[in-house]
């Protein structure tokens, strides 16, 4: 069958990006591959498979104890830390499923502890420190007494103690606050000694623009997926997209001037025009917001977006791009040549973000995995963990 939208994702540009991050941070520095929300529309199974065996990164990190058991399910082996909180109820998964989890609640805690026994391998858990993000994590005056309260209890065994910057690529002066808070508690817990061998701190952007934030371990996720988060930001690093994101063109034709196109008319032919009509709408992802202001490529030219997206197809204008006809592939995400359009440029049309455009991509839309270009031998010193 003839796909009329579909993602193609080159497993290859990931696993470059993660030896290049790898190599960014050195050897001495863990790197976990964020591969939440289907490894931000790339998709989870694939790319964790790709980068396990032979082993590109250290950890995987997902955002649920779900994405966690799909990933053991499948055979992936390599630790794999939940960053959600999980529930009390679920602790006998964490042992069955051997994840490393991260706790900011004492009833989780208790849970977990309850089901460990003398002949498992303990339980990692990974103190969770909310140092200005204001979503999980403890409460950063109690951070002290509660991992002194974890570290009592055996089978359980404090690895980690992390925390999430909120605005690592827009806020300086928040980012030093929260790493300067983080540093403290670290000071504290040694002052106390208290080592944790895993202490973590650094998304996307605070691992390549806040050097001091990778301590033992970064958590990439976008740029992973060869996005900058930062559109402006000179990365240290080469970061290569992985996705590009196709629709066919299923019918054009000629309009005469003064036809309004799409539901509320919201745009009207002002000149003879030629349409391009392509079967991809906001159910597989292309934000409504982008009516009348997002664009496609065509032959390594931009077609805009004319009227309103509807939830299965969308209308460009391909007058000023010759020879366009049915079964020619568009480029919603990709390149051609020295033409790009990226998930950033996507993003701003839509007034979102580039993470939001590539991890709302329908799972409805089949992903097709490319290994085209050879992204090398992992780096090799990898301070394996069991
Ligand atoms: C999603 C997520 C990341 C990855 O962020 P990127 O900006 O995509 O690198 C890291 N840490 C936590 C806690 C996250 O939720």
């Amino acid at each position: 069958m003839v796909n009329g939208t579909w993602v193609e994702v080159d497993l290859d540009a990931i696993r470059a990006n993660a030896r290049a991050l790898k190599e960014l941070v050195g050897t001495r520095v863990q790197l976990a591959a964020v591969v939440k929300a289907n490894a931000y529309g790339h998709g989870m199974l694939q790319v964790a498979e790709a980068l396990s065996s032979p082993r590109w990164v250290d950890w995987f990190a997902v955002a649920s104890l779900t994405e966690a058991i799909q990933l053991r399910n499948h055979g992936i082996t390599i630790p794999v830390l939940i960053l959600g909180e999980i529930s009390p109820e679920d602790a006998p998964l964490i042992v069955q499923h051997q994840l490393a989890v991260t706790v900011s609640r004492p009833e989780v805690v208790q849970a977990l502890a309850a089901k460990t026994r003398p002949s498992d391998d303990p339980i990692r858990l990974h103190v969770k420190v909310d140092t200005g993000m204001g979503r999980y994590g403890v409460e950063y005056e109690k951070a002290l007494d509660f991992i002194r309260w974890v570290r009592k209890f055996p089978g359980l065994m404090m690895e980690g103690l992390w925390t999430h910057l909120s605005s690592a690529d827009d806020n300086e002066r928040l980012t030093r606050a929260q790493l300067t808070l983080y540093a403290k508690l670290v000071v504290q817990c040694e002052q106390n000694r208290i080592f944790i061998p895993l202490k973590h701190v650094a998304n996307s952007m605070g691992l390549m623009a806040y050097p001091a934030a990778r301590y033992d371990l970064v958590r990439a996720g976008l740029s992973l997926y060869g996005i900058c988060p930062k559109e402006k930001f000179k990365a240290p690093v080469r970061l290569t997209p992985a996705l590009s994101w196709k629709a066919r063109v299923a019918l054009v034709k000629s309009v005469s001037a003064g036809q309004p196109i799409s539901y509320g008319a919201t745009y009207r032919t002002k000149k003879l025009t030629r349409i391009a009509t392509l079967p991809v709408g906001y159910a597989h992802g292309f934000p409504w917001h982008s009516s009348n202001r997002g664009r496609v490529m065509i032959r390594g030219k931009m077609a805009p977006v004319v009227g309103r997206i509807t939830m299965d197809h969308v209308m460009v204008d391909v007058t000023r791009i010759p020879g366009v006809r049915p079964g020619d592939v568009a480029a919603l995400i990709g390149s051609e040549g020295k033409a790009v359009l990226t998930a950033h440029a996507q993003a701003r049309a839509a007034g979102t973000i580039p993470y939001e455009i590539v991890s709302r991509i329908s799972h409805s839309v089949p992903r097709q995995y490319n290994s085209r270009a050879s992204a090398g031998a992992p780096v090799k010193s990898f301070r394996m963990i069991k």
